[in-house]
């Protein structure tokens, strides 16, 4: 088995479950933090083994068991965590104590979310990917976070700009005191597309189209560079290109380590994202 290597993370390893973090905000001490892999959990078969999407096949208990662990691991308390409700859209909810424990231990509330910040301590942000990046925003000055489900379409909705624009309106947080990572997802490697959503990508980012659109061997397809245009979208909200973590860690190519939804179809497990401020 290869060892997962990165420049820009720092991969945990605790017994059997291997996690990944960004350095960036693990210095600040302000936060319990993590994106998850598929090691180390009790699923079997194509989800193996830590999935922690509740119907994707697996028994409830199985991925009760599967959070139990990342629990242990992290520190976070179940009870805490508050799931989004993904739809590739652009909504942004703000979550506090109200709202713990949606989605675990308790039905969820909210619907058509792919996006949630907070400034309550102990409230755990917690979104769903299986190739989609996840966009960890942390303002250390306001102590807020958010945290954003975006895969092309959010990407392209510009919800991680949108996500940090939020945390200002609702915490004062100034975009130049905001970190941000984009976690292990679809890499500029594998996200290749037809010419209806290359052309979205051309619109929208026509002026840094040679890094985000870039050309493929296959007739009528391109390659989109997700991470780079999520970080165009960043600076575009004011952030510091010094702030910005941007992943080495491709899901499809990785696949000892990560769910892909390119690699796997809808026969797969799936990663969480998991943010809170301590
Ligand atoms: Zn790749």
């Amino acid at each position: 088995m290869d060892e997962l290597t990165s420049k820009v993370h720092l991969i945990r390893r605790f017994g059997p479950v291997v996690s990944v973090k960004f350095p960036s905000f693990e210095e600040t001490g302000l936060v319990r933090h993590l994106f998850s892999t598929r090691r180390g959990g009790v699923s079997s078969g194509n989800r193996a083994a830590m999935n922690l999407g509740f119907g994707r096949g697996d028994n409830a208990e199985t991925v009760y068991e599967n959070f139990r662990r990342i629990s242990f691991i992290s520190g976070i308390y179940p009870g805490d965590m508050v799931f989004s409700d993904q739809v590739h859209g652009d909504r942004i909810m703000e979550v506090g104590p109200m709202e713990r424990g949606q989605g675990l231990i308790r039905p969820r509330k909210m619907s058509g979310v792919d996006a949630l910040v907070t400034n309550r301590r102990e409230v755990c942000l917690t979104t769903f990917h299986a190739d989609c990046p996840a966009v960890f925003l942390l303002d250390p000055i306001k102590k807020a976070i958010g945290l954003a489900h975006s895969g092309w379409r959010g990407t392209v909705l510009e919800i991680s700009r949108h996500t940090a624009e939020k945390m200002g309106e609702l915490y004062g947080s100034r975009p130049e005191d905001i970190l941000a990572g984009i976690s292990p997802s679809i890499g500029p490697c594998c996200f290749e597309v037809g010419e209806d959503v290359s052309g979205v990508f051309e619109a929208l980012f026509s002026e840094h189209l040679d890094e985000v659109v870039l050309p493929s061997p296959k007739e009528g397809k391109s390659q989109v560079n997700l991470w780079k245009a999520i970080t165009y979208s960043l600076l575009d909200a004011g952030l510091k290109p010094e702030n910005i973590t941007v992943t080495d860690l491709c899901t499809k190519c990785q696949e000892e380590y990560f769910y892909s939804h390119r690699r796997m179809g809808n026969d797969r497990g799936t990663m969480a994202a998991f943010l809170e401020l301590i």
